[in-house]
């Protein structure tokens, strides 16, 4: 069909997500047409290297045949079963065992989900159950960090600590509580990496003593901050962070929705930081964006708890998709990728990628450049010394950046603050990774053409 009439089709009927209603309307979809490997080719014929995986999801690539056939077989045999009646199907059961054979510790039970924010809102509902089963139905107090992204359903969007997601939903509710970030480049209390682990843990402690300690239920975080700019803890931060919360009896769940699933490295990032969340929930990567699928891990205790408290009870937690099987088809083909060598390649990527985003720390925009892995980040400012922010009327939201990287054959992640985000697929060759420092450079240098930028140097 022709590009104009989707456009206007678009425009008329399909609501986005995380858009501006009329903004989008004025600016108009750009149509994608078919993809392969780290490329994607628009409807107007345009190819461009996606640096952020779709959504920071297809992190095996695009065109994998092996996982379309096994989506096809599963679809021939069997397109669906309930999980509900006590039924259920081979490809679930199969990929809950083969994922719990691989996350760290007794993180044993999984639970599928739709996506992440479904995931994080069920997780909520199962910590809930388990101090309502340990007897102490008043931990009912979550806390998370400022900056963190944990979906956008309701309990998951007050988890979130993004503005954006909260203005006139009535979120966060009075039982969510947040901390102060890592983040590095700009902490009141400055980048010493020992000084920042000392400040969250004080923070932690004071937000624990202020709420009571025994009222708080769990502490949510993300191994990577991911939507909030790519914000790296120093290392050591989580395992801090995870002894606080041992010492004080509060759960720690680990949200690797973005990290999980090789985009830091290996398969899970709290493996890399030695330890064992009570709780994990993960999407995105376990499925690579071929089907919609999320899951919640819970330790062992976590779940015999659960289990020991409700008795014969029913867990009043459903979802008429939950443990689908062409989405677990596809977990379990992706998972044989991953393990057939793309965890290796994203490792080598990994490392030209932070290499290559490091050799543009010289650009007169560059403040600071940060990730881990196929995950990273490159912030802007006009003034590297007082880490001026660039001005809003440069940015746009960060349309401005999008557009520009778009037009110069790129897809990143340009935040509304400034900051480019990269999470290209595990896929990528040398030359690719190559093509997304070349892009992004002459972004960069076409950035400080922008008047408005001129105006703000
Ligand atoms: N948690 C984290 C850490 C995320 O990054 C996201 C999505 N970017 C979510 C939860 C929500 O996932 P979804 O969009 O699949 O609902």
């Amino acid at each position: 069909m022709l590009t104009n009439s989707l456009v206007e089709l678009d425009r008329r009927h399909l609501v986005h997500p995380l858009s501006s209603f009329h903004g989008h309307e004025a600016r108009g979809v750009r149509v994608m047409r078919s993809a392969q490997g780290a490329r994607v080719t628009d409807n107007e014929g345009h190819e461009l290297i996606d640096g952020f995986a779709g959504l920071w999801c297809v992190n095996a690539g695009y065109g994998q045949e092996s996982v379309v056939e096994a989506a096809m077989a599963q679809m021939r045999e069997l397109p669906y079963a309930t999980g509900y009646f006590g039924l259920g199907a081979e490809a679930p059961i199969r990929l809950a065992a083969e994922l719990a054979e691989r996350a760290p510790g007794d993180l044993d039970h999984v639970y599928f989900t739709l996506g992440g924010s479904d995931a994080v809102d069920s997780a909520v509902r199962f910590i809930r159950y388990y101090w309502h089963s340990k007897g102490q139905p008043e931990r009912d107090q979550f806390i998370s960090v400022a900056q963190g992204f944990h979906g956008s359903t309701s309990a998951g969007a007050g988890l979130t600590a993004l503005p954006v997601f909260h203005e006139g939903f009535g979120v966060p509710y009075d039982w969510q509580h947040k901390i102060p970030s890592h983040y590095a480049y700009r902490n009141p209390v400055g980048s010493d990496e020992a000084g920042i682990i000392a400040a969250s843990t004080a923070a932690l402690r004071a937000k624990a003593e202020e709420l009571g300690p025994e009222r708080v239920a769990a502490f949510f975080v993300e191994p990577i901050q991911g939507s909030g700019g790519v914000l790296v803890p120093p290392k050591g931060w989580i395992k801090a962070m995870r002894e606080v919360c041992t010492e004080l009896g509060i759960l720690f769940v680990a949200d690797e929705v973005i990290t999980g699933f090789g985009r830091t490295g290996p398969l899970f990032a709290s493996e890399e930081e030695g330890i064992v969340p009570d709780l994990m929930t993960v999407a995105k990567g376990l499925t690579s964006g071929y089907a919609p699928m999320g899951a919640v891990f819970m330790r062992d205790h976590v779940y015999q708890t659960i289990g020991e408290g409700a008795g014969q009870k029913l867990i009043g937690h459903g979802f008429t998709y939950s443990g689908h099987p062409v989405s677990a088809a596809v977990g379990l083909e992706v998972l044989k990728l991953y393990e057939g060598g793309l965890l290796d390649n994203g490792r080598r990527q990994g490392a030209r990628l932070q290499a290559g985003l490091a050799g543009l720390s010289d650009h007169p925009l560059v403040g600071d450049v940060r990730g881990r892995g196929m995950l990273a980040a490159v912030e802007l400012v006009t003034d590297e010394d007082k880490k001026t922010p660039l001005p809003a009327a440069a940015l746009e939201g960060g349309t401005r950046l999008f557009d520009r990287a778009y037009e110069n054959g790129l897809i990143v992640r340009a935040f509304a603050q400034g900051i480019l985000g990269f999470a290209p697929p595990l896929c990528c060759t040398d030359a690719e990774i190559d093509e997304i420092i070349d892009r992004t450079r002459r972004v960069l240098d076409l950035t400080l053409e922008d008047p408005e930028i001129r105006e703000a140097l």
